[in-house]
Protein backbone atom coordinates (compact mmCIF):
# COMPACT_ATOMS: atom_id res chain seq x y z
CA UNK A 1 0.00 0.00 0.00
CA UNK A 2 2.98 2.15 0.83
CA UNK A 3 4.25 1.74 -2.51
CA UNK A 4 1.03 2.46 -4.28
CA UNK A 5 0.83 5.63 -2.29
CA UNK A 6 4.52 7.00 -3.61
CA UNK A 7 3.05 5.89 -7.14
CA UNK A 8 0.24 7.74 -7.11
CA UNK A 9 2.46 10.82 -5.81
CA UNK A 10 4.97 10.36 -8.79
CA UNK A 11 2.30 9.94 -11.06
CA UNK A 12 0.48 13.05 -9.77
CA UNK A 13 3.88 15.12 -9.69
CA UNK A 14 4.53 14.02 -13.27
CA UNK A 15 0.76 15.14 -14.54
CA UNK A 16 1.50 18.07 -12.10
CA UNK A 17 4.77 18.77 -14.31
CA UNK A 18 3.27 18.70 -17.42
CA UNK A 19 0.79 20.87 -16.82
CA UNK A 20 3.14 23.72 -15.62
CA UNK A 21 5.10 23.12 -18.49
CA UNK A 22 2.11 23.64 -20.75
CA UNK A 23 1.07 26.19 -19.05
CA UNK A 24 4.65 27.74 -19.63
CA UNK A 25 4.79 26.98 -23.52
CA UNK A 26 1.36 28.50 -23.38
CA UNK A 27 2.57 31.94 -21.71
CA UNK A 28 5.23 32.57 -24.03
CA UNK A 29 3.36 31.28 -27.24
CA UNK A 30 1.26 33.84 -26.33
CA UNK A 31 3.12 36.87 -25.87
CA UNK A 32 4.05 36.79 -29.55
CA UNK A 33 0.57 35.73 -30.81
CA UNK A 34 -0.85 39.11 -31.78
CA UNK A 35 2.43 40.32 -33.74
CA UNK A 36 2.69 36.72 -35.37
CA UNK A 37 -1.08 37.09 -36.30
CA UNK A 38 -2.00 34.27 -35.09
CA UNK A 39 -5.46 35.51 -33.38
CA UNK A 40 -8.68 36.01 -34.92
CA UNK A 41 -12.11 36.91 -33.99
CA UNK A 42 -15.39 34.96 -34.94
CA UNK A 43 -18.39 36.14 -34.71
CA UNK A 44 -22.06 34.18 -33.00
CA UNK A 45 -25.30 35.77 -34.47
CA UNK A 46 -27.77 37.15 -31.75
CA UNK A 47 -31.43 36.63 -33.36
CA UNK A 48 -34.27 38.99 -32.04
CA UNK A 49 -37.02 36.67 -31.25
CA UNK A 50 -39.65 39.39 -32.00
CA UNK A 51 -38.59 39.71 -35.50
CA UNK A 52 -36.53 36.77 -35.83
CA UNK A 53 -33.32 38.86 -37.00
CA UNK A 54 -29.96 39.00 -36.33
CA UNK A 55 -29.20 42.13 -34.76
CA UNK A 56 -26.35 41.79 -33.04
CA UNK A 57 -22.87 39.19 -32.94
CA UNK A 58 -20.79 38.52 -29.82
CA UNK A 59 -17.15 38.23 -30.78
CA UNK A 60 -14.82 35.23 -29.56
CA UNK A 61 -11.58 34.70 -29.57
CA UNK A 62 -9.61 31.98 -31.31
CA UNK A 63 -5.95 31.00 -31.80
CA UNK A 64 -4.10 29.00 -33.85
CA UNK A 65 -0.26 27.98 -32.89
CA UNK A 66 1.78 26.31 -35.53
CA UNK A 67 3.48 24.04 -33.22
CA UNK A 68 0.22 24.11 -30.41
CA UNK A 69 -2.39 23.59 -32.79
CA UNK A 70 -5.90 25.28 -31.92
CA UNK A 71 -6.18 26.61 -27.91
CA UNK A 72 -9.28 26.89 -26.74
CA UNK A 73 -10.25 30.53 -24.96
CA UNK A 74 -11.16 28.83 -22.03
CA UNK A 75 -7.32 27.69 -21.77
CA UNK A 76 -5.46 30.67 -22.75
CA UNK A 77 -7.62 33.34 -21.71
CA UNK A 78 -6.72 32.68 -17.29
CA UNK A 79 -3.06 32.19 -18.36
CA UNK A 80 -3.31 35.47 -19.86
CA UNK A 81 -4.94 36.89 -17.38
CA UNK A 82 -2.10 35.79 -14.83
CA UNK A 83 0.37 37.24 -17.24
CA UNK A 84 -1.20 40.54 -17.64
CA UNK A 85 -1.26 39.59 -21.14
CA UNK A 86 -5.02 39.79 -21.41
CA UNK A 87 -4.24 43.74 -21.16
CA UNK A 88 -2.86 43.54 -24.64
CA UNK A 89 -4.75 40.87 -26.08
CA UNK A 90 -8.42 42.19 -24.62
CA UNK A 91 -7.00 45.76 -26.83
CA UNK A 92 -6.63 43.46 -29.75
CA UNK A 93 -9.79 41.98 -29.36
CA UNK A 94 -11.94 45.42 -28.90
CA UNK A 95 -9.84 47.28 -31.52
CA UNK A 96 -10.36 44.35 -34.42
CA UNK A 97 -13.99 44.10 -33.10
CA UNK A 98 -14.46 48.04 -33.20
CA UNK A 99 -13.07 48.27 -36.76
CA UNK A 100 -14.84 44.67 -38.41
CA UNK A 101 -18.64 46.47 -36.70
CA UNK A 102 -17.64 50.21 -38.34
CA UNK A 103 -16.86 48.01 -41.81
CA UNK A 104 -20.42 46.61 -41.29
CA UNK A 105 -22.39 49.56 -40.54
CA UNK A 106 -20.46 51.33 -43.94
CA UNK A 107 -21.83 48.43 -46.06
CA UNK A 108 -25.65 48.82 -44.52
CA UNK A 109 -25.55 46.19 -42.79
CA UNK A 110 -28.49 46.23 -39.87
CA UNK A 111 -26.66 45.30 -36.91
CA UNK A 112 -27.39 46.96 -33.47
CA UNK A 113 -24.82 45.46 -31.51
CA UNK A 114 -21.35 43.80 -31.37
CA UNK A 115 -20.97 42.50 -28.07
CA UNK A 116 -17.00 42.04 -26.75
CA UNK A 117 -16.18 39.78 -23.56
CA UNK A 118 -14.12 41.59 -20.92
CA UNK A 119 -11.89 39.37 -18.41
CA UNK A 120 -11.47 40.25 -14.87
CA UNK A 121 -8.08 42.00 -15.29
CA UNK A 122 -9.26 44.43 -18.03
CA UNK A 123 -12.51 45.66 -16.23
CA UNK A 124 -9.96 46.70 -13.30
CA UNK A 125 -7.33 48.21 -15.21
CA UNK A 126 -7.49 51.73 -14.70
CA UNK A 127 -6.57 52.52 -18.14
CA UNK A 128 -10.05 50.60 -19.68
CA UNK A 129 -12.13 54.15 -20.18
CA UNK A 130 -8.95 55.93 -21.81
CA UNK A 131 -8.41 52.54 -24.02
CA UNK A 132 -11.90 51.69 -25.42
CA UNK A 133 -12.90 55.68 -26.11
CA UNK A 134 -9.54 56.03 -28.31
CA UNK A 135 -10.04 52.65 -30.33
CA UNK A 136 -13.78 53.79 -30.50
CA UNK A 137 -12.62 57.25 -31.97
CA UNK A 138 -9.47 55.49 -33.95
CA UNK A 139 -12.25 53.60 -35.74
CA UNK A 140 -14.91 55.89 -36.00
CA UNK A 141 -17.76 53.42 -34.19
CA UNK A 142 -20.64 55.27 -31.89
CA UNK A 143 -20.22 53.73 -28.60
CA UNK A 144 -23.93 52.66 -28.71
CA UNK A 145 -22.64 50.14 -30.86
CA UNK A 146 -20.10 48.58 -28.61
CA UNK A 147 -21.49 46.25 -25.66
CA UNK A 148 -19.50 44.52 -22.85
CA UNK A 149 -20.17 41.29 -21.61
CA UNK A 150 -18.87 41.02 -17.79
CA UNK A 151 -19.90 37.99 -16.11
CA UNK A 152 -21.54 37.95 -13.02
CA UNK A 153 -18.61 36.77 -11.17
CA UNK A 154 -16.78 39.85 -12.31
CA UNK A 155 -19.18 42.30 -11.73
CA UNK A 156 -19.90 40.80 -8.05
CA UNK A 157 -16.37 41.16 -7.35
CA UNK A 158 -16.20 44.15 -4.99
CA UNK A 159 -19.24 45.64 -6.21
CA UNK A 160 -19.41 49.21 -5.09
CA UNK A 161 -15.94 49.48 -7.21
CA UNK A 162 -17.24 47.91 -10.26
CA UNK A 163 -20.49 49.55 -10.16
CA UNK A 164 -17.99 53.33 -10.07
CA UNK A 165 -16.81 51.87 -13.39
CA UNK A 166 -19.82 50.88 -14.58
CA UNK A 167 -20.85 53.89 -14.66
CA UNK A 168 -17.87 55.89 -16.37
CA UNK A 169 -18.46 53.52 -19.04
CA UNK A 170 -21.95 54.09 -19.14
CA UNK A 171 -22.09 57.30 -19.28
CA UNK A 172 -19.76 57.04 -22.40
CA UNK A 173 -22.60 55.54 -24.07
CA UNK A 174 -21.06 51.97 -23.80
CA UNK A 175 -23.46 48.96 -23.37
CA UNK A 176 -22.79 46.67 -20.73
CA UNK A 177 -24.65 43.18 -20.24
CA UNK A 178 -23.93 40.63 -17.10
CA UNK A 179 -22.67 36.97 -18.68
CA UNK A 180 -23.51 33.55 -17.68
CA UNK A 181 -25.71 35.33 -15.19
CA UNK A 182 -27.08 32.64 -12.69
CA UNK A 183 -24.12 30.73 -11.85
CA UNK A 184 -22.72 33.41 -9.53
CA UNK A 185 -23.44 34.81 -6.56
CA UNK A 186 -25.52 37.55 -7.84
CA UNK A 187 -26.94 40.24 -4.83
CA UNK A 188 -30.19 41.42 -6.05
CA UNK A 189 -29.42 45.06 -4.29
CA UNK A 190 -26.27 45.44 -6.38
CA UNK A 191 -27.99 44.15 -9.26
CA UNK A 192 -30.93 46.59 -9.31
CA UNK A 193 -27.71 49.29 -9.33
CA UNK A 194 -25.54 48.07 -11.99
CA UNK A 195 -26.14 50.39 -14.95
CA UNK A 196 -26.81 47.30 -17.72
CA UNK A 197 -28.88 46.77 -19.86
CA UNK A 198 -29.07 43.20 -20.52
CA UNK A 199 -28.94 39.95 -18.84
CA UNK A 200 -27.24 36.33 -20.31
CA UNK A 201 -29.00 33.71 -19.40
CA UNK A 202 -25.92 30.89 -19.12
CA UNK A 203 -26.17 28.16 -21.16
CA UNK A 204 -26.29 25.32 -18.22
CA UNK A 205 -29.92 26.42 -17.67
CA UNK A 206 -30.86 26.38 -20.96
CA UNK A 207 -29.14 22.60 -22.05
CA UNK A 208 -31.58 21.00 -19.66
CA UNK A 209 -35.04 23.10 -20.18
CA UNK A 210 -36.84 19.88 -21.82
CA UNK A 211 -35.69 17.44 -18.97
CA UNK A 212 -35.24 19.66 -15.59
CA UNK A 213 -37.84 21.10 -14.26
CA UNK A 214 -35.64 23.57 -12.07
CA UNK A 215 -33.86 24.77 -15.24
CA UNK A 216 -37.02 25.42 -16.63
CA UNK A 217 -37.61 27.69 -13.30
CA UNK A 218 -34.83 29.59 -13.02
CA UNK A 219 -34.97 30.68 -16.84
CA UNK A 220 -38.63 31.91 -15.86
CA UNK A 221 -37.89 33.67 -12.30
CA UNK A 222 -34.44 35.00 -14.55
CA UNK A 223 -36.93 36.59 -17.21
CA UNK A 224 -39.47 37.62 -15.02
CA UNK A 225 -36.63 39.59 -12.87
CA UNK A 226 -35.13 41.42 -15.95
CA UNK A 227 -38.40 42.57 -16.87
CA UNK A 228 -39.07 43.96 -13.15
CA UNK A 229 -35.83 45.88 -13.57
CA UNK A 230 -35.90 46.85 -17.29
CA UNK A 231 -33.49 44.72 -18.59
CA UNK A 232 -33.13 43.07 -21.59
CA UNK A 233 -32.69 39.08 -21.39
CA UNK A 234 -30.51 36.79 -24.23
CA UNK A 235 -30.03 32.86 -23.93
CA UNK A 236 -27.15 31.57 -24.51
CA UNK A 237 -26.25 27.95 -25.87
CA UNK A 238 -29.79 27.00 -27.37
CA UNK A 239 -29.05 23.96 -29.73
CA UNK A 240 -32.70 23.24 -30.51
CA UNK A 241 -36.29 23.88 -31.45
CA UNK A 242 -37.86 22.73 -27.88
CA UNK A 243 -35.31 25.40 -25.68
CA UNK A 244 -36.15 27.80 -28.70
CA UNK A 245 -39.80 27.71 -27.95
CA UNK A 246 -39.64 27.51 -24.75
CA UNK A 247 -37.52 30.57 -24.47
CA UNK A 248 -40.26 32.53 -26.92
CA UNK A 249 -43.12 31.41 -24.31
CA UNK A 250 -41.56 32.45 -21.25
CA UNK A 251 -40.75 36.01 -23.48
CA UNK A 252 -36.88 36.00 -23.75
CA UNK A 253 -35.97 39.10 -26.12
CA UNK A 254 -32.67 37.22 -27.59
CA UNK A 255 -31.31 33.97 -28.62
CA UNK A 256 -27.72 32.84 -29.51
CA UNK A 257 -26.46 29.51 -29.87
CA UNK A 258 -25.66 26.29 -32.54
CA UNK A 259 -29.38 26.02 -33.64
CA UNK A 260 -29.30 29.41 -35.55
CA UNK A 261 -25.30 29.41 -36.13
CA UNK A 262 -21.88 28.41 -34.89
CA UNK A 263 -19.84 31.20 -33.96
CA UNK A 264 -18.42 32.24 -37.68
CA UNK A 265 -16.31 34.00 -39.73
CA UNK A 266 -17.24 37.81 -41.01
CA UNK A 267 -17.80 36.94 -44.34
CA UNK A 268 -20.29 34.35 -43.05
CA UNK A 269 -22.31 36.97 -40.64
CA UNK A 270 -22.51 39.33 -43.87
CA UNK A 271 -24.66 36.62 -45.69
CA UNK A 272 -26.83 35.82 -43.18
CA UNK A 273 -27.62 39.41 -41.90
CA UNK A 274 -30.19 41.75 -43.51
CA UNK A 275 -29.15 44.75 -44.98
CA UNK A 276 -30.78 48.01 -45.38
CA UNK A 277 -32.59 48.41 -48.49
CA UNK A 278 -31.20 52.02 -49.84
CA UNK A 279 -27.97 50.87 -49.84
P1 LIG B 1 -18.71 32.73 -23.16
O1 LIG B 1 -18.50 34.21 -23.19
O2 LIG B 1 -19.75 32.21 -22.24
O3 LIG B 1 -18.99 32.32 -24.66
C1 LIG B 1 -19.89 31.33 -25.05
C2 LIG B 1 -19.18 30.04 -25.44
O4 LIG B 1 -20.17 29.07 -25.78
C3 LIG B 1 -18.30 30.17 -26.67
O5 LIG B 1 -17.20 29.28 -26.50
C4 LIG B 1 -19.20 29.67 -27.79
O6 LIG B 1 -18.50 29.19 -28.90
C5 LIG B 1 -19.94 28.58 -27.08
N1 LIG B 1 -21.26 28.33 -27.67
C6 LIG B 1 -22.06 29.17 -28.38
N2 LIG B 1 -23.23 28.58 -28.73
C7 LIG B 1 -23.19 27.34 -28.19
C8 LIG B 1 -24.12 26.24 -28.20
O7 LIG B 1 -25.23 26.30 -28.74
N3 LIG B 1 -23.75 25.11 -27.53
C9 LIG B 1 -22.54 25.00 -26.91
N4 LIG B 1 -22.24 23.86 -26.30
N5 LIG B 1 -21.63 26.02 -26.89
C10 LIG B 1 -21.96 27.18 -27.51
P2 LIG B 1 -15.72 29.75 -26.82
O8 LIG B 1 -15.70 30.60 -28.06
O9 LIG B 1 -14.86 28.54 -26.76
O10 LIG B 1 -15.37 30.70 -25.61
C11 LIG B 1 -15.30 30.19 -24.31
C12 LIG B 1 -15.10 31.29 -23.30
O11 LIG B 1 -13.84 31.94 -23.48
C13 LIG B 1 -16.14 32.39 -23.42
O12 LIG B 1 -17.32 31.99 -22.77
C14 LIG B 1 -15.42 33.52 -22.72
O13 LIG B 1 -15.54 33.39 -21.32
C15 LIG B 1 -13.98 33.28 -23.12
N6 LIG B 1 -13.63 34.15 -24.26
C16 LIG B 1 -13.77 33.94 -25.58
N7 LIG B 1 -13.34 35.01 -26.30
C17 LIG B 1 -12.93 35.93 -25.38
C18 LIG B 1 -12.36 37.26 -25.47
O14 LIG B 1 -12.19 37.85 -26.55
N8 LIG B 1 -12.04 37.86 -24.30
C19 LIG B 1 -12.24 37.27 -23.08
N9 LIG B 1 -11.89 37.94 -21.98
N10 LIG B 1 -12.77 36.05 -22.97
C20 LIG B 1 -13.11 35.39 -24.09
CA1 LIG C 1 -19.82 35.94 -23.50
CA1 LIG D 1 -21.60 33.35 -21.55
CA1 LIG E 1 -21.38 30.40 -20.29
Amino acid sequence: AKNEGRNNFQFYSQHLQANIERTTAIEAALRRAIEQNELRLVYQPQVELRSNHITGVEALLRWQHPTLGHISPVEFIPIAEDSGQIIAIGEWVLRTAAKQMKQWLDKGMLLSVIAVNLSALQFRHPNLLFQITKILDEEGLPPHYLELELTERVAMYKPEEAIAIMQTLNKKGIRLSIDDFGTGYSSLSYLKRFPISKLKIDRSFVSHVQEDSDDRAIISTIIDLANNLGLMTIAEGVENEQQLEFLRMQGCNEVQGYFFSPPTTAEEIERMTSWSADV
